[in-house]
C-alpha cells in the first residue's frame, strides 16, 4: 500500500518566485510586501467589471521586477544616448517586432509608459511630419538649431495653432483627444463629433461634415466608453478627404484586433496612418503604451524619447515583449472571441431583466448602462453595485443630465473576468447582480432634506446577499490559482 501523502502540496514556480520577491521586499520595508501581498487578495475577492482594466500573467509581471529596470537608453534600438544597452536592445526590438507581426504594421514604438504619452508621441510626430518638416523645408534648414530666432518664432506659433476633431467625451471619447483639461486640449484648436441622438451610434456623415467644416490637422477616432465597432476605412476616407492625418486611439480595444474580433474595415492598423494603445487593457500586458504607424511618420515617432519622454523603462518593454509574445498564440484569439461573447451575453441578460444600454447593446468588450430608468446618478449606481462586491465606474452617457462627476451611466467590460475564465452563463448571473443592486438601492437625500446626486441607501441584507452570490461565482474561477503565497 502506498503511504499517505501527508506533506504540503508541491510548490508552483510561480508561488516560490512571488513569494520569494516578498521575503526579499519585507526584509526592507515590510508594509510594502504586506501592500503587495493584500492587493492579490483584494483582486481575488472583487467581481472586476473595470473595462479598461485585466489580469497580466505571471510571466509579464516578473518580466517587469528586475535589473533591466536599472538602465537608462534614451535613443532607439541601435541607437542610444548611453552605452551598455545590449540587453535593452534585444528587449525593445522584441517588443517591437512582437507588435509589427501581431498587428501587421509597418513600424512600432513600444517606449511610452503610458496610453497618454503614446497619444503625446504621436500628436508631435503628426506634427513634426507636416509643420516642423515643411517650415525647415522652407527655410533650407536641416534642424530646428540651423532656425533663425525669427523663424522658429513662427514656426512655434504655427505647432500652436493646429485643429483636432475627435470624438465628444459624453460619445465615449477620450480626455487625451483634445479636451482642456489634458494637455492635447491646450494644444490643438478641438471639435468633436457625436452620436446619433435616435440610435446612439456614430453618425459617418456628420463625422463626414464636421471635418469639411473644420479641417483638423488630425482626425482622431477611437474611444474608451463606447460599446460599437467603428468603421475606419469610412474614417480614412473622411480623413484624406480632407487632407488629416488619421490617428486612431485603440487603447480600450487593442485586444480585439490583436485578438482578429476586430478585422477588416474594423481593424484601425491598415486604415490608419498612426495607432495608439495602451498595453495594459484588453492587450493584457504591462502598464505601459505603444505606437503604431506607417513608414512615413516612423522617424518622427522614433524621437518620442527625449522629445516628449523620460527614459525608456527597459523592464516594462521587457514584459511588454512577453504580453505580445502572448497575444501572438492561437489561444489569445479565442479570449478575445470570449471577451465579445461576454459582453454580448451580459448586455442581454442586463436587457431581459430592463435595463436600459446605450445603443441598446454592444459589439465590443463593453456595456455602458443609463442607469435613469433605476432613478438613480451614476455614482450612486457605482457605489452601491461596489457595496456589494461588483466593482465598476460610473460614465457619463451621451447628452449626460448629471454631467461629467455624478453621470448617468456605468460602464461595465468583460475582459478581466473572461481572463478568469467566466464564460455567458456567468454573465447572465452578473446581469442578475447587476440588476438585483441597481433596482434596491435608493436614491438618498442631503442633510437639509433635497435630493442628493451622491447619496443613496441599500438595505444591507441585499447589499450582502449580493456580495455572497458574486464570491460563488468568483470560487469556481480561482485568480492566479498557480501562485499560492501561503
Ligand atoms: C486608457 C486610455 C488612455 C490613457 O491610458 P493611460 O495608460 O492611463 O495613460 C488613452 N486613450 C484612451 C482611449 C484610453 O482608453
Amino acid at each position: 500500500m502506498a503511504a499517505e501523502f501527508t506533506g504540503p502540496p508541491p510548490r508552483t514556480t510561480e508561488s516560490t518566485a512571488f513569494a520569494g520577491a516578498l521575503d526579499v521586499i519585507r526584509r526592507v520595508e515590510p508594509r510594502v510586501a504586506d501592500a503587495i501581498a493584500a492587493e492579490i487578495t483584494d483582486q481575488r475577492a472583487s467581481l472586476k467589471l473595470i473595462a479598461s482594466e485585466n489580469y497580466a500573467s505571471p510571466a509579464v509581471l516578473l518580466a517587469m521586477g528586475n535589473w533591466l529596470s536599472d538602465k537608462y537608453a534614451e535613443g532607439t534600438i541601435g541607437r542610444r544616448f548611453y552605452a551598455g544597452c545590449r540587453n535593452v536592445d534585444t528587449v525593445e526590438a522584441l517588443a517591437a517586432e512582437h507588435a509589427r507581426e501581431l498587428f501587421g504594421a509597418d513600424h512600432a514604438y513600444v517606449q511610452p509608459h503610458s496610453g497618454i504619452d503614446a497619444n503625446l508621441v504621436a500628436f508631435w510626430a503628426v506634427l513634426a511630419q507636416k509643420v516642423e518638416a515643411p517650415a525647415l523645408a522652407r527655410a533650407g534648414a536641416r534642424h530646428v538649431n540651423d532656425l533663425t530666432e525669427a523663424d522658429w518664432s513662427a514656426l512655434r506659433r504655427e505647432l500652436g495653432d493646429q485643429r483636432m476633431l475627435g470624438m465628444s467625451l459624453d460619445a465615449g471619447g477620450h480626455l487625451t483627444h483634445g479636451f482642456r483639461p489634458n494637455i492635447s486640449g491646450k494644444m490643438f484648436e478641438q471639435r468633436s463629433y457625436g452620436t446619433d441622438p435616435a440610435t446612439g451610434l456614430l453618425d459617418y456623415d456628420a463625422v463626414r461634415a464636421a471635418a469639411r467644416e473644420f479641417r483638423p490637422l488630425i482626425l482622431m477616432a477611437g474611444y474608451s466608453a463606447y460599446p460599437r465597432k467603428v468603421n475606419f476605412r469610412i474614417m480614412r476616407e473622411i480623413a484624406d478627404e480632407v487632407g488629416a492625418t488619421l490617428m486612431v486611439d485603440m487603447a480600450h480595444f487593442a485586444g480585439l484586433v490583436a485578438g482578429k474580433v476586430f478585422t477588416g474595415d474594423f481593424d484601425p492598423v491598415p486604415h490608419a496612418n498612426i495607432v495608439t494603445t495602451t498595453t495594459h487593457k484588453s492587450l493584457r500586458g504591462p502598464r505601459g503604451g505603444m505606437v503604431l504607424c506607417d513608414e512615413a511618420l516612423a522617424e518622427h515617432v522614433d524621437r518620442g524619447c527625449p522629445m516628449v519622454l523620460g527614459g525608456p523603462l527597459p523592464n516594462v518593454m521587457a514584459a511588454k515583449a512577453v504580453a505580445l509574445a502572448e497575444a501572438r498564440q492561437p489561444d489569445f484569439r479565442t479570449y478575445a472571441q470570449r471577451i465579445v461573447d461576454n459582453a454580448a451575453a451580459l448586455a442581454e441578460g442586463l436587457t431581459r431583466r430592463g435595463a436600459a444600454l446605450v445603443t441598446g447593446g454592444t459589439d465590443n468588450h463593453l456595456v455602458l448602462i443609463d442607469v435613469t430608468g433605476y432613478g438613480l446618478t451614476g455614482r450612486q449606481a457605482e457605489e452601491a453595485l461596489l457595496d456589494s462586491g461588483i466593482v465598476t465606474n460610473r460614465n457619463a452617457v451621451p447628452r449626460d443630465p448629471n454631467g461629467a462627476w455624478y453621470t448617468s451611466g456605468v460602464r461595465v467590460g468583460t475582459p478581466a473576468l473572461t481572463t478568469r475564465g467566466l464564460g455567458t452563463a456567468e454573465m447572465d448571473e452578473t446581469a442578475d447582480l447587476i440588476h438585483t443592486v441597481l433596482t434596491a438601492a435608493e436614491p438618498g437625500t442631503t442633510a437639509a432634506g433635497a435630493p442628493s446626486k451622491a447619496k443613496y441607501t441599500l438595505e444591507p441584507k441585499i447589499a450582502e446577499s449580493v456580495a455572497g452570490r458574486a464570491a460563488d461565482l468568483l470560487a469556481g474561477h480561482p485568480l492566479y490559482p498557480q501562485v499560492d503565497l501561503g
